[in-house]
Formats: C-alpha cells, structure tokens, sequence
C-alpha cells in the first residue's frame, strides 16, 4: 500500500501531515510511503525523508500512484496544477485529513464523486482509544502553549516576581478562560514563566485540573452541573447563564495583564466571554489573546488574524496557531496519523470495520456515498 504525503497549499501552513520519524515508522511496517519533493529550504526537507525510507515524488505522480494520502488541510484548490485536490485523488482511493466537513460541503461532493473513501480526523470520537490519534487534541495544546508567548511578547511587563537589587517585580496576572486542552497548556505554561494565573471553565470537573496545576479557579457560582455533555463537550449556555458568568468574571478580567481565551462549543459560534464594555475596563498594556479566532471569538472586539489596539489593550485574534510551530506541531500530527493509519490497517491493507468506533466515527464518503450519517443529514437538511 502507497501511502503518500502531499506538501500543504494553504496559504501560510507550513505543517505536513508526515514527518520522516513517522515515515520511518509505516515503512519498517511494510507500507511504501511517498512524500511530494520541496524547496531544500523549507521546514522538512527531501533529504531526511528520503533517509527515512520515502521516495521522492512530483505532485502529479503522488496523486496517480498514492492508494492513500494523507493530510493536514481539508483539500482546496491547488495553485499551481489550477485543479482542486480533491479532484486530484485517484478515484477509489482513500484519503485521511482534517476535513471539516460540515463546513464545506463541497469538498465532500467531490470526494463523492470521485468514490474516495475519506476519513475526518476532526471528527474522531473522544475515547480513550482515540486519544492517540487525536490531531486537534495535539494542536489545541500547541495552540495553548503558544498563546502564552504571544502575549509574553506583547506585555510591556516581566512575567514572573523578581526579587532583585533594583527592587521587587510583582508577577503577571493570568486569567484563562476555557479550560479544554488549550487552557490546560496555557495555564501550564504561564505558570512556568512564573505569572499567577486564575482560570474558569462552566464544566465543573475542570477545577481540580486547574489546581493541579497551581491556578485559582475563579467564579466558581457560574459553574453549569450540567454543562458538560456525553461526548465531552460542553453544551451551549444559555443567555442569562451568559449575563450571570459575565458579572462574576468582570472584576477579575479587570485586574488581569493576560486574557487567554479558548471557550467553544462545537458546530456553533464561539460564545462571547469578553465585552467591549469589560475591555474597557482592563487597563492600557495589557493583552488578550482570543485561540477563538477562528470561530467568531470569545471577545468582542476580535478580528481573525489581526490585532486589535483598544484603549490600549491589545486584543489579539491569531488563526491556525498550531502551524507557527511547524517541527513540534507536525511531529504530533503525524504521530497521531500514524497510529490511525495502523488501526485502520491490517497486514498492509484498508480494513473497514464499521463496527469499530472510530472507523463509524471518522468514515465520511465510500463508494461514491456519504456514510457518514451526521454529514449526511447536514448536507440534506
Ligand atoms: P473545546 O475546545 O471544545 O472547548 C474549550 C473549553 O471551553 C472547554 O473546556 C469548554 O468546557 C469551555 N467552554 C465552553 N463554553 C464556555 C463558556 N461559555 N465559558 C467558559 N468556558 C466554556 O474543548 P477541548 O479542548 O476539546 O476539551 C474539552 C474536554 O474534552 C476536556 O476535558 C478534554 O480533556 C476532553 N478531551 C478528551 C479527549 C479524548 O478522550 N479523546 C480528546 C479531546 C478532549
């Protein structure tokens, strides 16, 4: 079996969805791995890929030859052969990516009609099988250990408390709000560069996870009992639940240098945490960075990819954080493809257990139909 590695197209990813360790790994189990040739300048270059037991391909003959590609974006139009990628795919062959397939329908029309059989890596289920296998665990904590830096480098203060000759510095103030994966890393990691960080989530089993970590949990009477769902989740809250987290969260949003939020609920907006009215309470210097971005913001004031000077706080709105560290980033990646590609595996071929979880959970298209039954009533309704 042909399993091969697309360099990405999408403007600014710099992330692959193989590195040669993984590469390395599928080969020395049998599998014949492709990976498309690159500048000798970019971030995993031919050469240690081909070290690693690849074979150098052009992008023409990898989507000819591949009986798998593997991803990190949902495919897109390519901007040098001019075709989609998806169209690119060798009919009847199989395709593993992120793929985000409720929010592109047309990308799964075409996987359809070129009889991929294409699995959503966005979609693997939350068990403790799939953990090692889950990409947006791994980039929500890359994500959330980036955020921190981001506002290290923009507050006009030190982090941590120093005691020296020159006087005391008092520690940043860290508030976090959200508290999934990303929170959990940003929390970690403002801890280590030694600020005093509060942090608050409406699902209760989260407060023993922020203490563990040497955090105050804050506004603790806005905890919903029931807002953590089955699927691990948290449901969407609702308006006056809203208002009442707003008012408790207001006092320490104002004395905070940091605001790092990451609150979402999935498949809809981002629930906004953060009013214009309470940025304007915090004061000039400090600096909030929104991981929400990407799905409307937990702040007001958040623009995709920009950053925002309000009143001299600085809101920050970074999207696809993950690919600003692409060696580290990757590298989880593939891990995480790699253990799915052998559960989906066996002895060297597609084996499609529909009995299997994670299988039902991820398999979007085969056989020219969407079996996937959530994307299906989606594209119906
Ligand atoms: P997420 O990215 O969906 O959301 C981030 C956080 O925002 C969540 O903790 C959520 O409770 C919180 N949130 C939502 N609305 C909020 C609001 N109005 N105010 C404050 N906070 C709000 O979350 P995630 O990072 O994917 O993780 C959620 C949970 O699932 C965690 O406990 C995580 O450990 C678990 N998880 C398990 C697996 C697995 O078992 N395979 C994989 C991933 C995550």
């Amino acid at each position: 079996m042909i399993i091969a590695v697309p360099r990405e197209v999408a403007p600014g990813e710099r992330r692959i969805a193989l590195v040669p360790e993984a590469v390395k790994r599928l080969v020395a189990q049998g599998f014949e791995v492709w990976v498309e040739n690159a500048p000798p300048e970019c971030d995993f270059p031919d050469a240690e890929f081909e070290a690693a037991g690849a074979r150098i391909v052009n992008i023409q003959e990898l989507y000819e030859g591949a009986d798998m590609v593997v991803k990190v974006r949902p495919p897109m139009e390519h901007p040098d052969t001019g075709k989609h990628e998806a169209d690119m795919l060798r009919e009847g062959s199989c395709l593993v990516s992120v793929l985000q397939p409720f929010q592109s329908p047309d990308v799964i029309k075409r996987l359809v009609a070129k009889r991929i059989t294409s699995f959503a890596l966005d979609l693997m289920p939350r068990t403790t099988l799939a953990q090692d296998k889950d990409v947006l665990s791994s980039m929500s904590t890359i994500a959330g250990y980036k955020a921190v830096l981001l506002a290290a480098n923009d507050l006009p203060k030190l982090m941590p408390m120093l005691m020296t000759a020159a006087g005391t510095l008092k520690p940043a103030r860290v508030l976090v709000i959200g508290v999934g994966v990303a929170g959990l890393q940003a929390i970690a990691t403002a801890r280590r560069l030694g600020a005093v960080v509060e942090a608050f989530d409406i699902r209760p089993a989260v407060r023993e996870q922020v203490e563990s970590l040497g955090a105050r949990f804050v506004a603790e009477e806005a905890i919903a009992v029931d807002a953590e769902q089955a699927s691990g989740y948290a449901r969407a809250q609702t308006a006056s639940e809203q208002e009442r987290m707003r008012d408790l969260l207001t006092r320490h949003i104002s004395e905070a240098d940091v605001v790092i939020c990451s609150a979402l609920v999935p498949g809809r907006r981002a629930p906004i945490l953060l009013t214009r009215k309470q940025v304007e309470a915090m004061h000039p210097g400090a600096v909030i960075v929104d991981l929400a971005a990407d799905q409307g913001g937990n702040c007001e004031l958040t623009e995709p990819g920009q950053v925002v000077v309000h009143g001299g706080v600085r809101v920050h709105g970074p999207e696809n954080v993950a690919s600003s560290v692409p060696v580290h980033a990757s590298q989880m990646f593939a891990r995480n493809v790699r253990n799915f590609v052998m559960h989906l595996t066996s002895d060297g071929s597609l084996d499609i257990d529909m009995e299997d979880e994670l299988t039902r959970g991820t398999l979007v298209t085969r056989d020219g139909k969407i079996i996937h039954d959530d994307v299906r009533a989606d594209m119906e309704g």
